[in-house]
């Protein structure tokens, strides 16, 4: 017998029909003699929905009623698997982050969990009960309800299995694994039978939607062993798991993409120590995440510097980086929201020379000219102009010889 957390994402529990299905198959793990402990996102788009209409209520909605409100999407989910469940003969009870007391910190909409009270699921699991419990959300340590982060729920469930010691973490999507490249756009992409932690949580960073680069991190840190699988069909799946020889054999295992990328350039800056403090600190006080930054080499006392922000955020970078730009002389700021971020990932790269090259040359055959590099032990990115993304996943995922397994 096991402890099991299962997690089904918004697509499988997108309608009732869809929710039987997945009741089903929660049963088939409890009637083998397993401890469930299940987590459900919202159903598909619900989120989304939520978001739209809090914006309709208000132009800039209070962050402590806007997480309360975009939470509601998983109550209705898992209060209506509780009810399925209790209909098909089972004791089954939905528990939201409250009452469970995932305790976060403050931030709204991308809180951290602090700790999970592992006392009322304990006492349900003994009663044979499924706690079915609510993805995405937490309380803070005054009782205001908090939200994760989008695709949070991912992170609720591995925090759960790790709080829980549960033995493994099931991911249940609409995909039945982890791909070398997205199958969507890339016709030989294959799946991956096992992948390591830093393997996963750099193509989750880079850009792949599987799972949420944060619930890796906590699967790597408390080493809970991550299943991911479709609630469609029993095949394939991959295991998310600590690194073996097997793996350091490949030199490239993936390759992703990013299209929520944007490039800002401030060109002549005058080239003296503060500058980049100057630049950085004001989007650091507005939560705006800078990925990549190149500064070139000086020139006569001047230098351009560029990086770049998620799409979404371009706006308000844009505002605050001109005003620092015109308080330290730069000649202009430059935007550039048309650009994406592909990148290769390995754990192989850290002992096979000429990985870079041959990713550079495989892009410049097709004619894809690279804005900027950036590498680190296991991944190399590039950002490209968006509208090569596809051909630039293809064209790699070629050069690496990914569709051989
Ligand atoms: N429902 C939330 C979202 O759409 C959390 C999740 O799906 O993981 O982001
Ligand atoms: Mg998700």
């Amino acid at each position: 017998m096991a402890l099991v957390v299962q997690k089904y994402g918004g697509t499988s529990v997108a309608d009732i029909g869809k929710m039987e299905n997945v009741a089903r198959r929660v049963l088939k793990s409890k009637e083998a003699g397993n401890d469930i402990i299940v987590v459900l996102s919202a159903m598909a788009g619900e989120t989304d929905r939520l978001i739209q209409l809090a914006h309709k209520a208000a132009e800039e909605p209070d962050e402590r009623e806007y997480d309360a409100l975009i939470s509601t999407g998983e109550q209705l989910t898992v209060t209506l698997l509780s009810l399925i469940l209790n209909r098909m003969g089972f004791r089954a009870k939905s528990l939201l982050g409250y009452q469970v007391k995932i305790v976060t910190d403050k931030s709204y909409t991308k809180a951290r969990i602090f700790r999970i009270d592992t006392k009322r699921i304990d006492e349900e699991l003994k009663k044979g009960t499924i706690v079915v419990v609510a993805g995405f959300q937490g309380v803070d340590k005054d009782g205001n309800i908090t939200t994760l982060g989008r695709g949070g729920s991912d992170t609720s469930a591995v925090a759960l299995a790790a709080a829980m010691k549960a033995d493994v973490c099931e991911i249940y999507t609409d995909v039945d694994g982890v791909y070398t490249a997205d199958p969507s756009i890339c016709r030989k992409a294959r799946r991956l039978n096992r992948i390591s932690y830093d393997e996963m949580l750099e193509l989750a960073r880079a850009g792949a939607k599987v799972l949420q680069p944060r619930s890796v991190e906590l699967a790597k840190k408390y080493e809970v062993p991550v299943y991911v699988r479709s609630s469609f069909t029993d095949e394939g799946g991959t295991l998310v798991t600590k690194e073996d020889v097997e793996m350091e054999k490949e030199v490239v295992c993936g390759v992703t993409y990013d299209r929520d990328q944007a490039k800002i350039t401030v060109v002549r800056v005058p080239d003296r120590p503060g500058i980049a403090a100057g630049l950085f600190t004001p989007l650091a006080q507005h939560n705006i995440m800078v990925d990549m930054i190149i500064q070139n080499a000086s020139l006569e006392g001047y230098t351009d510097l560029t990086f770049t922000v998620s799409r979404k955020e371009i706006k308000k970078a844009h505002e605050l980086v001109e005003e620092v730009a015109r308080e330290i002389g730069a000649a202009r700021v430059e935007v550039d929201a048309d650009v994406s971020k592909i990148s290769i990932i390995g754990v192989g790269m850290i002992s096979h020379s000429g990985v870079a090259a041959k990713m550079f040359s495989s892009l410049a055959k097709e004619g894809v000219n690279i804005l900027m590099i950036s590498t680190s032990e296991i991944k190399i990115s590039c950002v490209i102009q968006a509208k090569y993304t596809e051909l630039a996943v293809s064209a790699l995922h070629d050069a690496f010889e990914l569709d051989k397994g």
